[in-house]
This record gives C-alpha cells, structure tokens and sequence, in this order.
C-alpha cells in the first residue's frame, strides 16, 4: 500500500525557486574577476538562471548534455549551476588547477558541449580547445565591455543571456536524473567521473544544513572559500538557498587579506574550506592584530585540520571549528565533528582531543571500519582498519563504468564504497582518519599514523606547515622522515623539533629525520602531494642506516 502523499520529485530547479519566493531580497554578494564588487539578489540570480536556461536551449543544448565550468565562486558561475541542471543538462564543474592534459582528458571524457569560463583561464582555454573537438563553444563570463581577444571565437556570457527572456518554467522530471558531474582529482592514473542526481544533491542539501552539520540559518552570511568546482563547495550553492543565508562569493581573491575584506564588509557569519586557506588568513590576522567583527564558525575540511588551528580559532578569535570530513565521491560531506551533551562536559583539553577527530557521520551516511579481510573492526577509537561507507548520496559507480564496480557487498548483501580513508571509531561514534590508505608507515609491521605525526609537528609555534612520509628502512621497512616548512623568520632546529614530539606520541613513532623545506607541494584541491614527496625523498638516507 502507497502513503498519501504529494508525490514531488526532489529538484534543483526548486531551490533557487523557493529562494526566490522567500528569501528573493536575500543577497548574493561577489567578488569579480574583471575588478570590484557585485551584488543582487535571490531573485535577480532566478532571473537570469531563467534567461540562461533558454539561452542554453538556443544553443541547442539538450537534457544530459553536459555543460563545462572553469570558474571561480561568483554569482554566474551560480546561475550556471541552476540553468544546467534545472533544464536537465548537466553541470560538470572543472578544477582548473590541474595540468592542462588532464583537463582535456576530463572535458573530452565528459563530452561537454560548451565550457563556460572566467577570464583568469584564457590562456589555459586558449591551450586546451584544439584538443578539445567536441567543445562546440567557449563562453567567456564576463560583459561585452571585458571580452578579451582571443585565438578563439568566443561567445560572451552577458551577451548570450540578454537576447533571451526570462520567460522559462523548471521542467518536471525523475529526480534520479543526473544534474552534475565532479572529476576527483585522484594522485594517479586518469581522474574519475561522479555524476551526482538532483535527488542525491537535495537529499545532501537538507542534511549539510542540520544542526549539527553546516547548521545553517536564514540568519547566516555565508562565504564559500572552498571552490565551487570542488565537491559543489561542499553543497553551499545549494543548502544556503534552501536555508536562505545571504551568499558571499570571493571569486579568485583566496588570499587572507581579501578574505578578511569581504569577511568584514559583508559581515560573514560562516564559512568553510582546506586548512591551508586558513593558515593564510590566520597569518594575515595575526600580522596585523586583526580581529572577526561577525565570523563565527567555519567549516574545515579536505585534509586533516591541524589541532592547533582549532586551538587558535576559538581561542584567539571566539570561532568555532566544525571539522569535516567527506569525499567528492560523497557529494561530499560525510562526518562533522560536534558534540553531543556528554562531551559538553568535558575539560577543554578533552573537546580539543575531541576536535582533532573527524567527526560523527550524518543522518543518510553509514560507516564501519575493516580489516584486511573485511571483518569489522571494533569501535574502541584504537583499532583502525579500512573505512567503508554507504548511503543515498555516495557514488555507485563512476561514469562510464571507469575503474570498474567500486563497490564492496557484505555478508547481509549490503553494498558499501571503500573511501581510501583509514580510521578509528571511538565508543561514541566519532570517526578519525589516521591516514591515507596509501600514505600509512608501516614500520616492523606495525602502522604509524602520519596525520598524527603531523598535527604534532603543526602544534609547534615555529612550524607553518608539516608533512611526514614512510621512507624505505633496512630493518623497518618505512621509518617516519618529517618534512616541515618554518614560519617566516621563525628559527627551529631538529633536535629542538624531535624533542618537541617526546611524550606526545609513542616512542617508536618518533620521525627519524626532519627536513626543512620553503614550501610543500599541494594537489589541485589544496592536499599535501605525498606522492611527489615520496619520489623527492625516496633516496634520503636516513641517520644511522
Ligand atoms: P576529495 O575528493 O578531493 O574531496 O578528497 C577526499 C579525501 O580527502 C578523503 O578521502 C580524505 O583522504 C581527505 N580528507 C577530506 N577531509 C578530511 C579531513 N577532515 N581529515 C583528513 N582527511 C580528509
């Protein structure tokens, strides 16, 4: 027997509408890439999704078509988002920080029909299109008054919209249609499609804006520092219109001072990105003895955020920590770290040890952690094992079957996906991510976590940035070699540095080597490149061998 009720598919198109209807004065506030300061509203930004909708239509763009992206946070990189997949095509967000082979790997494997771009990509566009055949335009988001000349024939975004009415009704459609495509930007071999659903992005939505996730409020003034083209900005585009909060976009200005600016002149209440956007922006207030008018809560994710950014956060500057985890394969969020009411109790020390962990999963994502042999593994917070995960927004498969099924079926015939990620549970449910599964030590047979390793590191007043990587030992097999970058003008020594880590960790876990570096190689999506280190360093002799 079937319930009663209405029976609406969940859309996309819906949440720009409803922001419209009760939130339409509601404003969306962006930094430009051609200079200076943008701003309108819900319903100038449902207005102009519309006319693009039928713009996209005249170009003959048809449902499932797949619609390119390589472009800042910004108000029309938003109208983009909604006019793809509320018509039914596909909105297929681009790292433009990867090497320009892998982007043309991704556009031709993709099959996008346009590609939309800032005006800081030009060049790389310029590159790129003779590779990419089936691109059939590239469309420049900009006015008529910044269009650039180019190689190419470039259509222009404010052109391409104004010919156009806003005359366009959200068509109806199963919410199991695909609405966006995100590439992970794995650190080897070709990346991998993941074609979200209208149904797994409002079903993340509703959940990232919970409580005890995002915990955001018609109230809050929203600023997305995580880029729209990585994981959907961890779902803002999304769950500040169906919570309504005020959206501030930074554009290409990720620096701590132009962060600060629009922090304070927009009066932001919340954001959310990598830790190593935070280390420039904490820098940048330290500096200058600044402090957060009405920023009071971010979100950090991506890495793992170091306990003494969580320390000085909310003891220095009053903003709470909301530490994540997830994966663009999980649309992304999976875990955030918040207490329940018997760890409000707790000494500060204890909320702190607390923090450094990753978190509890939100309603919709299950998790367990296994061994080898896939038996499961107890929630002490000591046994780690392999983390599996599973819900309504986590990816079945990757688009065209790449990489083959990555599920894993259990005993009860449950499917689960393995994220790569090893981990405790602790009694309370609270998830820490120890590593990697490609980046464990393993030492005499036994693991050494090197996040834990480098959250040690990181809380030494003179380190900015730390890494620690297995390096081949005669005996060991992997010992622990720590690659740190100083804070500028700050002096440190190893021994001072070795010593800092006594009584902090186990005594076999204490690194072998420390070398200090001016910077760490990052991946496109702001991680530590360990792969880059391990090759760099896998010749470093260590003492004593
Ligand atoms: P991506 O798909 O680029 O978002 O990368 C997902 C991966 O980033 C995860 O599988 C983790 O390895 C890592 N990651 C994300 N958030 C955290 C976190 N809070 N702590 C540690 N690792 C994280």
């Amino acid at each position: 027997m079937h319930g009663l009720m209405m029976s609406m598919p969940l859309q996309i198109s819906s949440l720009l509408r409803h922001a419209d209807r009760y939130h339409g004065d509601t404003q969306i506030v962006s930094r430009t890439v051609e200079g200076g300061i943008h701003r309108y509203t819900y319903s100038e930004a449902h207005r102009r999704a519309r006319q693009l909708a039928n713009a996209l239509g005249a170009l003959g763009v048809r449902p499932a078509d797949r619609i390119g992206t390589l472009a800042w946070n910004g108000f029309r990189h938003f109208e983009i988002y909604y006019a793809t997949s509320g018509s039914a095509a596909i909105c297929h967000t681009i790292n433009p920080r990867l090497f320009p082979e892998q982007i043309v790997y991704i556009v031709n494997h993709a099959a996008d029909q346009y590609v939309f771009f800032d005006l800081t990509f030009l060049k790389l566009v310029e590159g790129i299109a003779p590779h990419c055949k089936g691109v059939r335009g590239w469309v420049a988001m900009t006015d008529k008054a910044h269009m650039p000349d180019s190689t190419l024939d470039l259509l222009c975004y404010e052109d391409l919209i104004n010919g156009h009415s806003d005359d366009y009704t959200w068509p109806e459609f199963d919410e199991n249609t695909a609405s966006s495509l995100c590439y992970t930007s794995g650190t080897t071999g070709n990346p991998k499609g993941v074609l979200y659903s209208h149904r797994s992005t409002i079903l993340h939505a509703y959940a990232a804006g919970l409580p005890d996730a995002l915990n955001l409020a018609a109230r809050d003034v929203v600023m997305p520092v995580v880029p729209m083209f990585h994981a959907n900005a961890w779902s803002l585009p999304y769950a500040c219109p169906l919570a309504g909060c005020k959206m501030v976009f930074p554009g290409a200005a990720l620096d701590g001072a132009s962060v600060y600016e629009l922090f304070e002149t927009e009066k932001v209440t919340m954001s959310a990105g990598v830790p190593t956007v935070w280390l420039g922006l904490l820098q940048h207030v330290e500096q200058h003895d600044l402090r957060f008018s009405t920023f009071r809560r971010t979100v950090i994710g991506g890495s793992a955020c170091p306990p003494a950014m969580i320390r000085t956060f909310e003891e220095s500057y009053d903003v709470q920590v909301l530490h994540a985890w997830g994966m663009t394969e999980m649309s992304p969020l999976g875990t955030v770290c918040t207490f329940k009411s018997q760890q409000a109790n707790l000494d500060r020390e204890a909320q702190y040890a607390l923090q450094a962990k990753q978190g509890r999963p939100i309603y919709g994502v299950d998790m367990k952690i296994v061994d080898d042999d896939g038996k499961e593994l107890p929630w002490d917070g000591k046994a780690f094992g392999d983390l599996l995960v599973r819900g309504p927004w986590i990816t079945a498969e990757y688009l065209g079957g790449e990489g083959g099924n990555p599920l894993r079926e259990d005993g009860e015939g449950r499917k689960w996906f393995p994220t790569g990620d090893v981990a405790t549970i602790d009694r309370d449910g609270f998830m820490q991510i120890t590593d990697r599964s490609k980046d464990v030590i393993k030492s005499g047979g036994e693991w050494i976590s090197s996040i834990d390793l480098e959250n040690t590191a990181m809380a030494h007043p003179a380190v900015k940035e730390a890494a620690v990587i297995g390096v081949v030992h005669p005996k060991w097999d992997e010992r622990p070699l720590l690659i740190v970058v100083k804070k500028p003008g700050a002096a440190l020594a190893r021994e001072e540095l070795l010593q800092f880590f006594q009584g902090k960790v186990a005594k076999w876990w204490l690194p072998d080597d420390v070398v200090f570096v001016d910077e760490l190689p990052h991946t496109a999506t702001g991680k530590v490149l360990k792969t880059k280190l391990r090759e760099d360093y896998k010749a470093h002799k260590l003492p004593g061998t």
